[in-house]
């Protein structure tokens, strides 16, 4: 497959190392006709607010709209999951976000506890070690969310930190920085297939 990264502003060029240690081409993504050569896009860890704006700079945004409705596999990590959120909680004033997931994610959730920390959770039956910065919680799903891994928090709740509906697959953790391509095989093999025509 032909993979492409959003590469406006992030960790984008670890998303292109594991996209191609899992035998596939990778592509950055910073030009729409970039976009329309690629059969997926991943969208990196970041910063939303700021991947958003260079998205409208680069007149990418709506684009990147139509793509998730038309049933693109996307990935996004951590901002990336912001920025695949229906609704955001604690988000900056006006920012806006792709959506296509119905949930309410809260950004920089666990920051209000510690900036950055990793933890060991179960993802979709694998045990791995997760590395959290500044990272979003999921506050809410609908029903047409699956939720593939969770993590108790500081509230005392259980909450979701990756997730998937039809198409999309979103984490609030970075597999890209631990070098285990657990997350992205998963994107890949279980995602993509089916949803590439
Ligand atoms: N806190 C960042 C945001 O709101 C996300 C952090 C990250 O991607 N590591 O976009």
């Amino acid at each position: 497959m032909k993979i492409g990264v959003l590469a406006l502003q992030g960790d984008f060029r670890e998303h292109l190392l594991a996209a191609k240690q899992s035998g596939h081409a990778a592509l950055t993504v910073r030009r729409i006709d970039e976009l329309a050569e690629v059969d997926a896009l991943i969208i990196p860890g970041g910063e939303s607010t700021t991947i958003a704006q260079l998205a409208r700079t680069f007149g990418l945004f709506e684009e990147i709209k139509k793509h998730i409705s038309a049933g693109m596999p996307v990935y996004g990590s951590c901002a990336g999951m912001i920025l695949l959120a229906d609704r955001i909680v604690d988000g900056a004033v006006g920012q806006e976000t792709f959506g296509g997931i119905d949930m309410t994610v809260r950004r920089n959730a666990f920051g209000r506890q510690v900036d950055s920390f990793e933890s060991d959770l179960n993802f979709a039956g694998s045990q791995m070690r997760a590395v959290f910065i500044r990272a979003p919680w999921v506050e809410e799903v609908s029903n047409s969310v699956q939720v593939l891994a969770e993590v108790l928090a500081s509230d005392g709740k259980r909450h979701p930190v990756a997730v998937r509906q039809g198409s999309l697959l979103a984490t609030s953790f970075h597999p890209e920085l631990t070098g285990d391509l657990r997350v992205h095989r998963y994107f890949f093999d279980q995602v993509c297939v089916g949803a590439i025509k």
